[in-house]
């Protein structure tokens, strides 16, 4: 059988009892166990707020769109933001009609501090934190420096479902402002498509609530009204159809059981990778800090040819891939072309090699050996 490079695993029967559960409830839509998954996302995570959506995407934008609204930023006015990454975290900026502004990676492909620092000017507004393959990079440093030039600092947590630093998980630092998971189809959480935004205050999870609800004001009404006519309410901002659904949910709330130790063998099967590469000076490990409690979403190592290394895998029907490339290599981020050398260098290097529930330690075995052989 081939080897994927990505594949979820699911709790099949214990998933379809929880769908089963709003079938014959009838509720499938947002609500009951939309507001389950939060509070056990509340409790999982330390984070006290918790909105269910239909994708970190969406989230991404809310973030954007509320810090945007709420601190009175003009269009072009700059957020700085990664190259590695997936696109959803770039276009988040450009759909508020700001302008991202890229800055280097660091040893970990994570946002270089130094680098940040640099590209801060009097337009600059936020950085968005990308924790990529569930790495915490150095995001306590980004931290100090959004204090200190009075910047908003958004989490995009996509990788990071289940990733602590210390027992805590870093999306609840003092400093970040937002932070947006995902619980997309092959995400560490994996559902069909869903997400979480996490507002530090909780005056903006009630905005992100309004207006992934079509600008739908509740609130508003049950106060001058006291729920005399419940069915009515008032819309009074053009808002979008963001949240998430029970069936979603249903499915979440069963693999959040399990994440911890889905992690745990994450963490397995990169100690295996990682002792059998150290010795290889042709392979680049990327390391994590806090390797422990990292949720090593994704597995990637920087050799001389990838090309040739993903060819040869899948001779031995093992699958690779590359994630991500250097955004602005694409067509919409090129006028930021050659801004960011380390990110580009290594988007030219990278390689994901597979790393999932599904691995045994023969797989596992098999493909360092594969890449041993060929990689000297
Ligand atoms: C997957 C991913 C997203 C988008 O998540 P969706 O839930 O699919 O919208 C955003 N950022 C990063 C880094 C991702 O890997």
């Amino acid at each position: 059988m081939s080897i994927q490079v990505l594949k979820p695993k699911f709790h099949i029967d214990e998933c379809l009892d929880a769908v089963r559960e709003c079938l014959e409830k009838g509720w499938t839509g947002m609500g009951f166990k939309t507001v389950e998954f939060e509070q056990e996302w509340k409790k999982y995570t330390g984070h006290r707020c918790a909105y269910y959506l239909n994708s970190n995407t969406v989230g991404l934008h809310l973030a954007v769109k509320i810090l945007k609204e709420q601190n009175s930023w003009q269009d072009g006015d700059e957020i700085i933001t990664t190259p590695i990454t997936f696109v959803s975290t770039n276009h988040a900026i450009l759909y508020e009609n700001l302008h991202a502004t890229f800055a280097d990676v660091d040893e970990y492909l994570c946002l270089d501090p130094i680098d940040v620092e640099r590209k801060i000017n009097d337009r600059t507004r936020a950085v968005i934190f990308v924790g990529y393959g569930g790495r915490v990079g150095k995001l306590d440093k980004i931290i100090e420096l959004c204090k200190k030039h009075n910047l908003k600092l958004i989490l995009d947590a996509a990788h990071m479902s289940g990733t602590r630093v210390n027992g805590v998980c870093p999306g609840t630092w003092d400093g970040v402002d937002v932070a947006v998971y995902s619980y997309q189809a092959v995400k560490n959480l994996p559902t069909g498509d869903s997400g979480m935004i996490c507002f530090a205050e909780e005056r903006f999870d009630k905005l992100a609530r309004q207006i992934a609800w079509l600008g739908i004001n509740k609130d508003t009404y049950a106060r001058s009204n006291k729920g005399t006519y419940a069915w009515k309410y008032d819309v009074d901002c053009v808002g979008y159809k963001y949240n998430g659904n029970a069936i979603m949910a249903a499915i979440a709330l069963v693999q959040l059981k399990y994440l911890d130790e889905d992690n745990d063998r994450r963490r397995q099967i990169v100690d295996m990778y990682n002792k059998a590469f150290s010795g290889n000076k042709n392979i680049q490990i990327i390391h994590a800090p806090y390797a422990n409690e990292c949720s090593y979403h994704i597995y990637e190592l920087a050799v001389p040819n990838r090309e040739a290394l993903l060819g040869e895998l899948a001779k031995h029907e093992i699958y690779g891939g590359v994630h991500y490339r250097d955004n602005t290599e694409y067509s919409m981020y090129r006028y930021a072309d050659g801004t960011c050398p380390h990110a580009r260098e290594m988007s030219d290097h990278i390689i994901t090699l597979p790393l999932h529930m599904w691995l045994t330690d023969e797989d596992v075995e098999l493909i360092i050996k594969t890449v041993s052989e060929f990689v000297k």
